[in-house]
């Protein structure tokens, strides 16, 4: 469930102080609603009771979103004139969370650090046309009679390939490359299947530690 906190803000305008509601935690794979304000840069605007001035206004948020394998702290931009300062006082808000965190899988990938929701926002967006490959190109594999296999997000964005791989079989690594350069040769645009043939050609095992289980 996504969090929300009490702070004072002051209008940039006529100077009113007054309490505002920021999300402090956002669930990314639950509250989507919060997630395209997010990406869409409408999240961090307040309105001013007294002049009704709209303005941006940033406080310390975390972002989860396990099935991602997403977990970041944003900060607000301005901090970055401290950076050391706020990212360990980040990294202890991290080990103290941690045993909280044990449930959902998320000690199994790295916290992002951010200044400024824009950073965040930008992964969000990169994801999303990720996303949009990935569905054109198992859209491709189902056509052409092969499964397709999630690949573990954080590895997927690491080495900029699809969220998942054909295979025709069994998910191993001679099958995903058959399978990959059957959907490449049909459809010459998928730019993130050729790094995924090419991954898989410099592998070399035939198991695929990088895919979910
Ligand atoms: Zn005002």
């Amino acid at each position: 469930m996504s969090i929300k906190g009490s702070f004072k803000a002051e209008c940039p305008s006529c100077k009113e102080r007054f309490d505002a509601d920021f999300w402090t935690v956002i669930r990314g794979d639950r509250d989507l609603q919060l997630k395209e304000a997010l990406i869409s840069g409408e999240l961090d605007l307040l309105m001013c009771p007294a002049c009704s001035n709209i303005f941006p206004c940033e406080e310390t948020l975390i972002y989860m979103d396990p099935v991602k394998e997403l977990l970041a702290f944003v900060m607000p931009a301005a901090y970055l004139a401290e950076k050391e300062k706020w990212l360990e006082k980040m990294r202890l808000d991290y080990e103290a969370l941690k045993p909280s965190l044990v449930k959902e899988n998320f000690l199994a990938f790295e916290p992002l650090y951010y200044f400024g929701a824009g950073m965040l926002s930008d992964l969000l967006l990169s994801d999303r046309d990720r996303e949009e490959e990935t569905e054109v190109m198992e859209f491709m594999a189902g056509e052409q009679g092969f499964k397709s296999a999630a690949i573990r997000p954080g590895f997927a964005r690491e080495h900029d390939l699809p969220f998942s791989l054909p295979y025709a079989g069994c998910p191993c690594r001679d099958h995903a490359l058959e399978a990959a350069r059957a959907v490449s040769s049909a459809n010459d645009a998928l730019a993130r299947i050729k790094n995924l043939i090419k991954l898989l050609e410099e592998l070399k095992t035939q198991d695929l530690p990088f895919i979910k289980s």
